[in-house]
């Protein structure tokens, strides 16, 4: 192998590396996408069931949903559309700490999350 070959072996190599590590991230990238899915529609069904139950039992209307929409929004001071968060979040029932939003699990023991309001699975 003269030193020409040894180069283009070497810019092989490093290139493959490359690759591989690109991959690597689109696989993260599409993991991170599938978790953000199924966020999206954990909080779209607790949502129209909210809204289900609500028009079906109280007789509320779209009018009234979207009026109440923004004032929720307000209550940050801002019409962004988002919401913060203000209760606090859960604690681990096996182990005490507290639990990270939207992982579904304790990120110490590994136990599944219980509890907690109908939104904490989607933040
Ligand atoms: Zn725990």
């Amino acid at each position: 192998m003269d030193i020409f070959d040894a180069v283009q072996s070497a810019n092989i190599h490093q290139a493959r590396v490359a690759a591989d590590r690109a991959g690597d991230k689109v696989d993260n990238v599409a993991q991170r996408i599938t978790e953000l899915e199924m966020r999206m529609n954990r909080l779209a069904l607790v949502t129209h069931s909210l809204w289900e139950l609500l028009k079906d039992r109280h007789g509320y209307t779209e009018e009234e949903l979207r009026d109440w929409v923004n004032l929720t929004d307000l209550k940050d001071g801002r019409l962004d559309g988002r919401v913060r968060q203000t209760t606090p979040p859960p604690n681990c029932h096996k182990c005490g700490r507290v639990v990270t939003r939207g992982l579904g699990r304790c990120m110490y023991c590994g136990e599944f999350a219980t509890g907690g309001d109908a939104f904490d699975r989607v933040h």
